[in-house]
């Protein structure tokens, strides 16, 4: 293992407090601290979803962690789309849903249990004045760390052409669904499933002809969510919205080609996005932070591990990330596969990330497939 003895780690988010935790049960006599520039019980958003098998990696590496996760998670088996009214059950597409800030707080806990050092409502100003043998740069999307050296990061920065607002709501889904809707000015679409009692994710989403028409740049968020709520109302069952931070953004679109400067590195969203529609964003932050840490228990001087890390978790990550951005790709488009019927609609999603073939799907959800097959054949007997 490589002996450091101080660690700064700024953002308390999954990576930063997941590889404080991580650090210090490795490192128990280093001084590990977060430095995060939000208060302990303030996060954007609501509930985040993982994929079925999500969470196995942290069984494996961590059970002590998945012991105090899982039983708070919300768990479904299948998931429903719904077009225009039809709805299509995609048996066998399960996920696994908590509150983003429950999440957190289980995190802090544990890092409090292990202890590390935590710093709340204080923003880290400068990188350079850290005193510190390794700077991990886990502080998102608009990372202070990867400014602090852009060249050596190499950062591409894009943003998706849809609109969306992070909704929340008390009325609970029995499954994941998507909602696609023909609106009185456009179309939309919206990604919401329970995460916690009484409380669901709704995510809203529309392309720039839908956000134009419906006027959402002027609103603000109590506005947006009054009226995404009336476009929704049927889904909702009047359920209202509610908002936190729920601003209209476009998803973002980053890469970084080295996450390793130094003795800086970057974890999570501050090196990459992947967009929310595979679930993926999450895992991916503490996938990293598990895998700098198993470099730095296998070497022992911090350059080499360092090296490891990056050469052996970039095309990891980049696999995931091309799927979430050939995802993200296929909603941009959401208004043209609205034109297709229902059952194909549901294929042309369920194949949008280009990594699943037709013996796959038959495997993971048959009963989808059962019906997919008899409609196509049902098409060709009537000419159709
Ligand atoms: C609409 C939406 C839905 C999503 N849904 C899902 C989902 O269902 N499943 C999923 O897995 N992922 C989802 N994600 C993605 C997920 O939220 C992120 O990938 C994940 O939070 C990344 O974790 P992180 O620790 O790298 O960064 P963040 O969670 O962004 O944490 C970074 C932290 O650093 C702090 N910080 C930043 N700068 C400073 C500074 N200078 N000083 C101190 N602190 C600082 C920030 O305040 C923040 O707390 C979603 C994202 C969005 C936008």
């Amino acid at each position: 293992m490589v002996n450091l003895k101080k660690i700064e780690i700024i953002g308390a988010g999954p990576a930063g407090l997941y590889s404080a935790i991580l650090l210090k049960s490795a490192l128990p006599q280093a001084r590990v601290r977060v430095t995060e520039q939000n208060p302990a019980d303030a996060t954007f958003g609501f509930g985040v979803v993982f994929s079925d098998s999500a969470l196995d990696f942290l069984r494996a590496d961590d059970p002590a962690t998945h012991a105090l996760i899982t039983p708070r998670m919300v768990h479904w088996r299948n998931m429903t789309l719904s077009l225009r009214g039809e709805r299509v059950t995609l048996d066998g597409i399960g996920f696994s849903a908590i509150g983003r800030l429950e999440l957190l707080q289980i995190l802090q806990q544990r890092a409090a249990d292990c202890g590390v050092g935590m710093s709340f409502d204080r923003p880290v100003e400068t990188v350079d004045d850290l005193d510190a043998d390794l700077i991990i740069g886990a502080d998102g999307l608009n990372s202070l760390v990867r400014r602090s050296d852009a060249d050596a990061f190499a950062p591409t920065l894009e943003y998706f052409a849809n609109y969306f607002a992070w909704f929340g709501t008390p009325r609970e889904f029995a499954t994941l669904t998507q909602t696609f809707i023909d609106g009185p000015r456009g179309v939309l679409n919206a990604h919401h499933y329970r995460y916690a009692p009484a409380r669901s994710t709704f995510i809203v989403e529309c392309d720039a002809a839908s956000f134009d028409a419906y006027g959402f740049a002027e609103m603000d968020e109590s506005e947006s969510a009054r009226v995404c709520g009336n476009l929704f109302f049927g889904t909702l069952d009047e359920a209202p919205l509610l908002t936190n931070r729920s601003h209209w953004r476009q998803f973002p679109r980053l890469w970084c080609e080295r996450w390793v400067a130094g003795n800086r590195v970057l974890l999570g969203d501050a090196a990459h996005t992947a967009h929310f529609s595979i679930g993926s964003g999450t895992r991916l932050a503490l996938e990293d932070a598990i895998a700098l840490v198993k470099a730095l228990k296998s070497e022992t001087d911090l350059e080499g591990a360092l090296d490891l890390f990056q050469a052996q978790r970039l095309p990891v990550a980049r696999k995931i990330v091309d799927a979430a951005n050939t995802s993200a790709r296929w909603y941009d488009d959401f208004r043209r596969h609205m034109n297709l019927p229902a059952l194909e609609f549901a294929f042309s999603y369920l194949t949008r990330s280009g990594r699943i073939d037709m013996q796959r799907l038959r495997e993971l959800s048959p009963e989808f497939v059962a019906a997919y097959e008899n409609y196509l054949d049902s098409g060709r007997a009537s000419g159709r």
